[in-house]
């Protein structure tokens, strides 16, 4: 048996006939960037998280730049993030100009430890962007506190989390900002790059709307401020909108995969399974163990054609592009230990009880066989 990460081809199966009638009328409507059926998803989408606006985006990236760029975030400025993240949060701080400043994770959870967060401000900090890692919602109420304390902006960073929830509340919808990605990879994706913002506020919400067009909402090439070409396909927005009306189910489904697993999992004492605090909705981007026997345990599900993955090797604070903030291995040691033992499973909505099995047989092979 060979047990893939993903399966995007099965979950199209499930979907065929909407989605291709869908795009067979938009080919030949003519429209292809924004439109009205991208209108009628950001309203859709907006819904679903709980947010008065959203705007969609050419991508997660661009929707963590095009958040800072509305907040005139730049040179001289500090922005807080986590280091146990997608290289694409920090990029997109120091891209604008500003200071990423890494705060530790609390390793049960992977995300940001909210009790480091007051220590990292300083007179520059402008502010903090959490990242929902795994799809696993980070504490709101602490770092909203915090953030209301210090007069800070808060860019949620979605882009592993749409649908997760903190105590019966959306994920991109508590902060200044949510910024989603809809990589094909991602829990809503589409079928090439896209991302979107969600805010509460209007004149936010405008101004995104302007700049992600070169600041010409009307085509007659007067451009008052200096924009982007940002711009979400009509044809990912028409799939994305089909896409969404599944979400909800789909996301049951990567939960109840995720239960499967810590019940096939939970006796194997070399391995601790995700925690996750109560009162939370994970959506589980990633199903994401820890191991002290990490690589052996990757190479051997490898050569089994099990695809697990680590996200991610490097924290931020240790990358290279980053050496000129002067990081030493020891700043972060939480993530740094994490670093070295996670190990994310397969686990996708479409993934079959019996593939699941396999993946467990073959883990409790792994650490028998060590005995
Ligand atoms: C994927 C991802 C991004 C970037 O999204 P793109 O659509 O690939 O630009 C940002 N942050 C996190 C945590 C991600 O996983």
């Amino acid at each position: 048996m060979k047990v893939p990460p993903l399966n995007l081809a099965k979950e199209y199966q499930e979907i065929k006939s909407e989605m291709d009638s869908a795009l067979q009328s938009l080919y030949q409507s003519g429209q292809y960037i924004l439109g009205r059926e991208e209108q009628e998803f950001e309203k859709n989408f907006a819904a679903k998280i709980g947010a008065k606006f959203a705007i969609g985006v050419a991508s997660g990236t661009d929707a963590l730049y095009l958040s800072l760029m509305a907040l005139e975030i730049g040179a001289g400025d500090e922005v807080i993030t986590t280091p146990h993240t997608y290289i694409a949060t920090g990029s997109a701080i120091a891209h604008i100009g500003a200071k990423p400043v890494f705060v530790d994770i609390d390793p049960d959870t992977f995300n940001i430890n909210p009790d480091l967060i007051e220590k990292a401000i300083t007179q520059k900090t402008k502010a903090i962007v959490p990242v929902h890692i795994y799809g696993m919602p980070c504490d709101m109420t602490k770092i909203m506190a915090i953030a209301k304390k210090h007069k800070l902006d808060v860019i949620e960073d979605c882009a592993q989390a749409t649908g997760a929830e903190w105590q019966g509340k959306t994920v991109g919808s508590f902060g200044t900002f949510g910024a989603f990605s809809f990589y094909p990879t991602k829990i809503l994706g589409a079928y090439g790059d896209g991302g979107a913002i969600t805010t509460n506020d209007q004149k936010h919400a405008d101004y995104l709307k302007l700049v992600r067009v070169h600041s010409d909402l009307t085509k007659e090439y007067i451009h008052k401020k200096i924009g982007v070409n940002s711009r979400l396909d009509t044809l990912q927005a028409v799939i994305l909108d089909i896409k969404l009306k599944r979400m909800s189910e789909w996301n049951e489904k990567r939960i109840h995969a995720a239960k499967n697993y810590d019940a096939m999992l939970k006796e194997i004492s070399e391995i601790q399974v995700p925690k996750r605090p109560s009162g939370i909705k994970q959506v589980f981007h990633q199903y994401t163990i820890r191991t002290k026997k990490r690589d052996e345990l990757l190479k051997f599900l490898k050569q089994n054609e099990i695809y697990a993955g680590i996200y991610y090797p490097l924290p931020l604070h240790l990358q290279p592009c980053f050496e000129q903030l002067q990081y030493k291995k020891g700043s972060c040691p939480e993530s740094e230990k994490a670093a070295g033992e996670i190990i994310s499973l397969p686990l996708f909505p479409q993934i079959q009880p019996d593939e699941q099995k396999f993946v467990a047989a073959k883990i409790q092979d792994f650490f028998s066989r060590d005995k």
